[in-house]
C-alpha cells in the first residue's frame, strides 16, 4: 500500500486511493477523480501542473484520455496518487465537493453490445420463457451470447427513465395491441469501456483485455419484458431494451479491481475453443446491491458469472469486427445461484408470477415512480473494499396511451 492520502476522511473507505475512478462534470467540463468524498479536480491540476496532460484531462470526455493509452493510464494514474499521498501537493490541488456536483455521461459511447455471460440468468430466463425445454440452449456454454444495442440511448446516472411504448401480445391474445409497458424491469450489469481504437481484421486476444478494457461501469439495462417477448423471435431484442440503458457517472480504471481478480466459477466440463482460454484469473468478486425505492432487494454477486469480460472481448473481435475508443459491452443480468441474488425483476418474481416484498408493499414490475439504484463495491488494495459508480434511475410515466 502506498503513503496515506492527505484527504480527510478518505483513507480507509471505499473511495481510498486504491480507487480513484473517474468521471466528468458537466459545466464547465473536465475530468475529476474522486477520493473521499469529495473529487479532484484534474483538467485544472493538469493545466497548473502538467500541461502536456491537459488535453487528455482538462476535457468534457474521458476518449482523449482513454485514446492515450495503457502506459498514459498509468502514468496518470500514479500522478494522482502523487497528488493525494504527498502533503506538498495539498495547495495546488483543487478538491470539489461530490454534494451538487453535476456530471455527465462520462465518456462518447461507440458502439453497444450486451451479453448474457450469467449461467443463473440465462437458466432463470430459460426455465420462465420455455419452461418446456432444456433452460440453456446449445450455445450458451461455447460462446458467450450477445446482441448489439443501441449506443444513443446510454444515459448517465440520474437520468429519469421514461416508460416506453410498444406492440405487446400476451400468449392467450390473437393479435399485438400497443401501449406503456406494463412489464417494465431493470438488468444489474457492468459495463466495459474500450480505450483503444482497431482497425478492421484485428481480433484481440483474451491477454489483452488489461490494455484494451480502460475501466468498468455500473450498467442497468433497463428492459420491457413485454416488448421484448413478442419482438425477440428470431433476431433478439430491440425496441424492449433500446429505449435506454443507464451507465454510472464514475468509470473505474482496471488496475483498482487487480484485487478483485478471481478464479471464474468453471468451464472444464465444456471446453472452449483456444481464441475463449485465458491463463489466469480473469473474473471478478464484484458484490451488487439492487435497491428499490431505498430497499434492498437483491445482492447478486459477479463472481459466480461464467464469461469473463476478457472472453467477451475476445469474442467480439474475433470475427474481424473493429473497436473503437468508446465501445462499451455489458456484461448480461448478474444473478447468483440463489433466490435473493437475482438481477432483475423477471427473475425476483419469477415471471411475475410471485410478487416479491419491498418494505410494506410487492413488486413484480415497475410502477411509475419507482427508483432503482444499483451499488457495487469490490476487495481493494491492503485488505480494503472500493466502491463502484452507482447507478440510479427513477420511472417516469409514458405519453403515450393504449391503442395507437
Ligand atoms: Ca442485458
Amino acid at each position: 500500500m502506498t503513503t496515506p492520502t492527505w484527504v480527510e476522511g478518505a483513507a480507509g473507505s471505499l473511495h481510498d486511493v486504491d480507487n480513484l475512478p473517474y468521471a466528468v462534470t458537466a459545466d464547465p467540463s473536465r475530468v475529476v477523480v474522486r477520493i473521499g468524498d469529495q473529487a479532484l479536480d484534474l483538467g485544472a491540476a493538469a493545466r497548473d501542473l502538467r500541461p502536456e496532460w491537459a488535453p487528455l484531462l482538462d476535457t468534457g470526455s474521458l476518449n482523449p484520455l482513454m485514446a492515450a493509452g495503457p502506459d498514459t493510464w498509468d502514468a496518470v494514474r500514479s500522478w494522482v496518487v502523487d497528488l493525494l499521498t504527498d502533503e506538498a501537493h495539498r495547495d495546488a490541488v483543487t478538491l470539489l465537493p461530490l454534494d451538487g456536483l453535476e456530471l455527465r455521461l462520462p465518456f462518447d459511447v461507440a458502439d453497444y453490445v450486451d451479453y448474457y455471460a450469467s449461467e443463473h440468468h440465462a437458466s432463470n430466463v430459460g426455465r420462465i420463457f420455455r419452461p418446456d425445454q432444456e433452460p440453456l440452449l446449445p450455445n450458451w456454454k461455447h460462446l458467450p451470447v450477445g446482441y448489439h444495442g443501441r449506443s444513443g440511448s446510454v444515459v448517465v446516472s440520474g437520468t429519469d427513465v421514461q416508460r416506453p411504448a410498444g406492440q405487446r401480445k400476451a400468449p392467450d391474445a390473437a393479435t399485438p395491441t400497443f401501449g406503456p409497458s406494463v412489464r417494465l424491469d431493470i438488468e444489474a450489469e457492468l459495463g466495459f469501456v474500450v480505450g483503444r481504437t482497431l482497425p478492421l481484421g484485428t481480433p484481440v486476444a483474451t491477454s489483452d483485455f488489461a490494455t484494451t478494457v480502460f475501466g468498468v461501469t455500473g450498467l442497468n439495462d433497463w428492459s420491457a419484458r413485454d416488448l421484448q417477448a413478442w419482438e425477440y423471435v428470431p433476431l433478439g431484442p430491440n425496441l424492449g431494451k433500446s429505449f435506454a440503458t443507464t451507465v454510472s457517472a464514475w468509470v473505474t480504471p482496471l488496475a483498482a479491481l487487480e484485487p478483485a481478480l478471481v478464479d471464474l466459477p468453471g468451464q472444464d466440463a465444456v471446453p472452449v475453443l483456444p481464441y475463449l482460454r485465458e491463463a489466469g484469473p480473469s473474473g471478478y468478486d464484484i458484490e451488487v446491491e439492487v435497491e428499490l425505492n431505498g430497499v434492498v432487494v437483491a445482492r447478486p454477486p459477479y463472481r459466480t458469472m461464467y464469461w469473463s469480460p476478457a472472453q467477451m472481448l475476445a469474442h467480439m473481435t474475433v470475427n474481424g469486427a473493429s473497436l473503437r475508443v468508446g465501445d462499451l459491452y455489458g456484461s448480461g443480468t448478474i444473478s447468483g445461484p440463489e433466490p435473493e441474488q437475482r438481477g432483475s425483476f423477471l427473475e425476483l418474481s419469477w415471471g411475475g408470477t410471485a410478487p416479491f416484498t419491498v418494505g410494506d408493499e410487492t413488486r413484480t414490475f415497475l410502477e411509475d415512480g419507482d427508483e432503482v439504484v444499483l451499488r457495487y463495491s469490490a476487495p481493494g488494495a491492503a485488505g480494503g473494499r472500493i466502491g463502484l459508480g452507482e447507478v440510479r434511475g427513477r420511472i417516469v410515466p409514458s405519453p403515450a396511451t393504449d391503442g395507437a
